[in-house]
C-alpha cells in the first residue's frame, strides 16, 4: 500500500460506484470515489429513477383527483395544477436524497475526488489535475442518452429533449411526442399525459417495451391505449425540425414507404441509453469496449487488465439501479478476497406506470426455446383487494418448467405490481416450484394473493376464477 494512495478508487457515484464504494470502506480498504457532478448518486439520483418517481408519483395524484377515480369513492374534488410547486417536491427529493450519499461518504470515510477522471496508466488517473494511484479501480461510468441522428436535443428551449430535459418542463405541453416506447417514453409520456398532455408514442418495433413477456407488451399497449396514449408502431422518425414553438417530425415507416408530418409542442427521444467510456482514456490503461461500447468483464468483474474492475450501466445486462447497485457490493467484496456473487438470471425490472408492469426471470417465449413449460395466470379482476381498490388492470403470470415444476419466470401488470414482484425473485433464488408459491399463505386482502393463485394456476387449480 506504501506506493498508493488508495485501496480501491471508484469511478463515478452512481447507484454502482457509490454503493461498492461504500461496501469496500466497509471491508476496511481505503477507498476514494471520483465524481464530475455537483452531487452524488449518479444518473439515478439525479435525474433518473427518484426524479421520475417523484413526478410519476405526484401525476398519479392528480389525475386520481382529476379523471374520476376519486369521485369513484366518494370524493369529489376539483384539483388545481401547481406545477413549480410539483417541481419543487421533485427537486427536493433529488437534494436529501444526493445529501445523504454525501453523509454516507463521510461516514464511512471515502474521499470525494471531485472531477472526472482519466486513465494515465493501468493503476493511476487524474482528476481535477491531479494523479491518483490505487491499487484497485472500479469504472462505474454509468451511460447516456443515446442520439437519434436528425433529432437534436436542446433540453434548455424545452422543444426537443431528453428524459432530463422532460423531467423539467415549467409547463404541460399541449401535443407531446415520445420517440420510443420503451420504459422512459411510457414513464415520463405518463407523467404528462396525466397532467393534460395528449401524447403520441412512435415506436420502430411492432410492440412496445422489447425484452418483456409477449402477453405483457401486448396487455400494457391495450392499457396505454385506453388511458389515450396514441400508438405509431413499426414508424421511425427520421428527421425533426423546430419551426417557432414547435417541432415538424418526419416519420416513416420502418419497413420503408411514404413519409408523414406530425406536429409537437414537445419532443421526447427515449430510443435507450450507452455505456459513457468517452473521456476516460481507457487505451491508455490498456483496455477496450465491446461492439456496443461496453466494458467486458468476468462474472467477478474483473476487466482483461488487472488491478481494473467494472460495473452497473457501463458493462453488459439490463440498465438498472438495482442491477449496478448488486454489482456494486460483489465486486468490493471481490476486491477483498471474499466471494461477491450477482445471481443475473434473477433481476427484476419494473415499469412504474399506473399499473405497474413488473417481471422476472425469463418471458414465456424465451422459456419456451428452452424447452416444455407449464404457465398459470391469474386476473388482477379476480383479485379481491384490486377489484375493491377499482385497480381491475392487469394479471399475473407465473412460468413453471413442464417437468420440475421449478419457477422460471413471473410477470406482472397490477398497481403494485413492482412490490409484488419482490417476493417472486425471492422465490426464485431459492429455486422455488410453483407448488412452493400456491402453499405458501399470503395475507388477505392483497393483490399479492394474485401470485398465489397464479402459482395455483400453473397445476390448474386456482381458486376466485
Ligand atoms: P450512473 O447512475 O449513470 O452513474 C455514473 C456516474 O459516473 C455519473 O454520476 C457520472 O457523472 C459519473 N461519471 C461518468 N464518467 C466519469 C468520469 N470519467 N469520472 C468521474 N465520474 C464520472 N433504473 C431502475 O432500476 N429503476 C428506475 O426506476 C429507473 N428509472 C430511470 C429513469 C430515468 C429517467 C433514467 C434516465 C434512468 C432510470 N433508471 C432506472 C436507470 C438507472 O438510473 C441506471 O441503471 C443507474 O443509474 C446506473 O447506475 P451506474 O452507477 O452504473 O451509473
Ligand atoms: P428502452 O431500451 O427501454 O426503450 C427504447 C425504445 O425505443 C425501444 O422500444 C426501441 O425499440 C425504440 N427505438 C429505438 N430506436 C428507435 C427509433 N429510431 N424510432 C422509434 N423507436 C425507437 O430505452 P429507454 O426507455 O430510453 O430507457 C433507457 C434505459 O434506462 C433502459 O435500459 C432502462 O432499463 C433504464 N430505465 C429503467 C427504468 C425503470 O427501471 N423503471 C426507467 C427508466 C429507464
Amino acid at each position: 500500500m506504501a506506493d498508493y494512495d488508495y485501496d480501491v478508487l471508484v469511478i463515478g457515484a452512481g447507484p454502482g460506484g457509490y454503493v461498492a464504494a461504500i461496501r469496500a470502506a466497509q471491508l476496511g480498504l481505503k477507498t476514494a470515489c471520483a465524481e464530475g457532478r455537483e452531487t452524488l448518486g449518479g444518473t439515478c439520483l439525479n435525474v433518473g429513477c427518484i426524479p421520475s418517481k417523484a413526478m410519476l408519483h405526484a401525476s398519479e395524484y392528480y389525475e386520481a383527483a382529476a379523471g374520476g377515480a376519486m369521485a369513484a369513492m366518494g370524493i369529489k374534488v376539483k384539483p388545481e395544477l401547481d406545477l413549480p410547486t410539483m417541481q419543487g417536491q421533485r427537486k427536493d427529493a433529488v437534494k436529501g436524497l444526493t445529501g445523504g450519499i454525501e453523509f454516507l461518504f463521510k461516514k464511512n470515510k471515502i474521499d470525494w475526488l471531485k472531477g472526472y477522471a482519466q486513465f494515465t496508466s493501468a493503476d493511476t488517473v487524474e482528476v481535477a489535475g491531479k494523479a491518483v494511484r490505487a491499487k484497485n479501480i472500479i469504472i462505474a461510468t454509468g451511460s447516456s442518452v443515446t442520439p437519434l441522428p436528425g433529432v437534436e436535443v436542446d433540453n434548455d428551449k424545452q422543444i426537443i429533449v431528453d428524459s432530463t430535459g422532460a423531467l423539467e418542463l415549467a409547463k404541460v405541453p399541449e401535443h407531446m411526442v415520445v420517440i420510443g416506447g420503451g420504459v422512459i417514453g411510457l414513464e415520463l409520456g405518463s407523467v404528462w399525459r396525466r397532467l393534460g398532455a395528449k401524447v403520441t408514442c412512435v415506436e420502430f418495433l411492432d410492440q412496445i417495451l422489447p425484452g418483456m413477456d409477449g402477453d405483457v407488451r401486448k396487455e400494457a399497449n391495450k392499457i396505454f391505449k385506453k388511458q389515450g396514449v396514441e400508438f405509431k408502431l413499426k414508424t421511425k422518425v427520421t428527421k425533426a425540425e423546430v419551426k417557432g414553438k414547435k417541432a415538424v417530425l418526419t416519420l416513416e415507416p420502418a419497413a420503408g414507404g411514404d413519409a408523414e408530418t406530425l406536429e409537437a409542442d414537445v419532443v421526447l427521444v427515449s430510443i435507450g441509453r450507452r455505456p459513457n467510456t468517452d473521456g476516460l482514456a481507457l487505451d491508455k490503461a490498456g483496455l477496450t469496449v465491446n461492439a456496443r461500447g461496453q466494458i467486458e468483464t468476468d462474472h467477478d468483474f474483473r476487466t482483461t487488465v488487472p488491478g481494473i474492475w467494472a460495473i452497473g450501466d457501463v458493462v453488459p445486462g439490463p440498465m438498472l439501479a438495482h442491477k449496478a447497485e448488486d454489482e456494486g457490493i460483489a465486486c468490493a467484496e471481490n476486491i477483498a478476497g471474499q466471494t461477491g456473487i450477482v445471481n443475473h438470471d434473477v433481476i427484476p425490472s419494473v415499469v412504474y406506470t399506473m399499473p405497474e408492469i413488473a417481471g422476472v426471470g425469463l418471458t414465456e417465449e424465451q422459456a419456451k426455446e428452452r424447452g416444455e413449460v407449464k404457465v398459470g395466470k391469474f386476473p388482477m379482476m379476480a383479485n379481491s383487494r384490486a377489484k375493491t381498490n377499482h385497480e381491475p388492470d392487469g394479471f399475473v403470470k407465473v412460468i413453471a418448467d413442464a417437468k420440475t415444476d421449478r419457477v422460471l419466470g413471473v410477470w406482472v401488470i397490477a398497481s403494485v405490481a413492482g412490490t409484488m414482484i419482490a417476493q417472486a425473485a425471492q422465490a426464485m433464488e431459492f429455486g422455488a416450484t410453483s407448488e412452493d408459491i400456491a402453499y405458501t399463505c399470503h395475507a388477505h386482502p392483497t393483490h399479492s394473493e394474485a401470485i398465489k393463485e397464479a402459482a395455483m394456476a400453473v397445476t390448474g387449480k386456482p381458486i376466485h376464477i
